[in-house]
């Protein structure tokens, strides 16, 4: 439910080779004409680049030229991303084939998606004479544009999102037909800018999700006696398939940076807590899941909701799940649990690991106090390197003065 970097799907990202991807509202400029010296000749004269809106969602991206040749061309169009990808990082690449006659002035138009995110995305056309290359042959573009787009908090700059719309070849990429996304509308609050589509049921119970989230940012910096730090972002899809084309993540929820993106309708509301507990906790520290996912886990439950529902617990809560998982002797020992940099992948096993990692964490709150556990949050690192897992262990011991079998060893004395 976490996720530093957008888990690859490997057939949309063998697809989206380049990228483009756009955060910001407001608008873009064009900046520096990057056409490199070692870029082929050719006859074709590029005479205007228009890249439309240049808002999130589908656009339209429009270039004019001219053959000054006497014979036909063909040339394969690019609009991909550059260094910069906005916050998201999210990258993608399209582009479509043209065959341009003997001396034709001619505009190619063609449509390009670009995901919602904010930040400064470089985004760059490229123009490639593929006139008797092999099919297979890759020669250097002879126009290459790069362009700045920046997408500011909060972003009213917005196009319809369902990619499919104008792009079917990404038709395939998705299970069921995409539901039409309609352009983002924000709606800013004391801690938050909150994006959600027009008829989506996210959109309709805005007055609600506002109330929630602002409350439950309230409780939890309350209890990590944080003060948050810049604006946090939500975005709500109406279902997994739009949120998988928007974020590139499967699953129903996810918390990247100050920006969390979510599923929300009448089958799946996720808790206002967990993803939220995430971007508060990262001002305290990066610990390994099992302190990390533990504790956004536990503090569902702390604050009244059913912490388990969409981590595969039902309405259970977190002691009567774990109870039930030690007495099938679905476990998994605590040495090593505490080296899961996540969990959530299948090999985390996350059914056990976040009700486990729940659990571990409440008794450490519950027995020792919330000071000790903040003092070890601080101090334990999330890494996969060898030594800083048996420091980690080292810590613990510090902080709490016995070692982590002995925990261990006490902790399973109340289930
Ligand atoms: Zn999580």
């Amino acid at each position: 439910m976490h996720s530093k970097n957008i888990p690859r799907k490997a057939t949309l990202f063998s697809f989206f080779s380049t990228l483009i991807f756009l955060t910001t509202i407001g608008c873009s400029s064009s900046v520096d004409h990057g056409v490199s010296n070692s870029a082929p000749a050719s006859p074709i004269e590029i005479l205007d680049v228009d890249l439309g809106d240049k808002a999130w969602g589908l656009n339209l991206l429009k270039v004019c030229m001219k053959n000054t040749d006497a014979h036909q061309r063909t040339l394969k169009l690019h609009i991909g991303a550059g260094k910069r990808r906005g916050d998201s990082g999210l990258g993608f690449g399209m582009g479509g084939d043209y065959v341009i006659e003997p001396h034709e002035n001619r505009c190619v138009e063609y449509w390009y998606w670009l995901p919602p995110g904010h930040g400064t995305v470089d985004a760059i056309v490229a123009l490639t004479d593929m006139t008797g290359q092999e099919v297979d042959s890759k020669p250097l573009p002879f126009f290459t544009e790069e362009y700045q787009l920046e997408f500011n908090i909060p972003n009213s700059h917005c196009n319809d999102l369902t990619i499919t719309k104008k792009l079917p070849r990404f038709k395939k990429f998705y299970k069921e037909e995409l539901k039409n996304l309609k352009p983002f509308e924000y709606f800013t609050t004391k801690h938050f800018v909150i994006y959600a589509s027009p008829d989506t049921p996210a959109y309709m119970d805005i007055k609600n999700i506002i109330s929630q989230r602002e409350l439950a940012i309230e409780r939890i910096c309350d209890l990590a006696n944080v003060t948050p730090s810049g604006t946090i972002i939500l975005f709500f899809y109406p279902d997994m398939e739009t949120k998988k084309m928007c974020t590139m993540h499967t699953g129903h929820g996810l918390a990247r940076g100050n920006t969390i993106a979510e599923v929300y309708n009448d089958q799946v509301k996720l808790d206002p807590y967990h993803e939220l507990t995430h971007i508060v906790m990262g001002q305290i520290g990066d610990p390994p899941a099992l302190f990390n996912e533990g504790f956004a886990t536990y503090i569902s439950e702390r604050f009244g909701a059913y912490s388990l529902k969409n981590l595969g617990g039902g309405e259970s809560s977190i002691y009567q799940r774990v109870r039930e998982l030690k007495s099938k002797n679905e476990w998994i020992p605590l040495d090593e649990l505490i080296t899961y940099q996540e969990i959530g992948s299948k090999q985390s096993r996350p059914q056990v690991a976040y009700p486990q990692a729940a659990f571990f964490v409440k008794y450490l709150i519950d027995t020792y106090g919330e000071d000790k556990f903040f003092q070890a949050y601080k101090q334990l690192l999330n890494s996969d390197n060898k030594q800083v897992q048996k420091k980690n262990v080292e810590k613990l011991k510090n902080v709490y003065g016995k070692p982590l079998s002995e925990l261990e060893k006490q902790w399973e004395t109340i289930f």
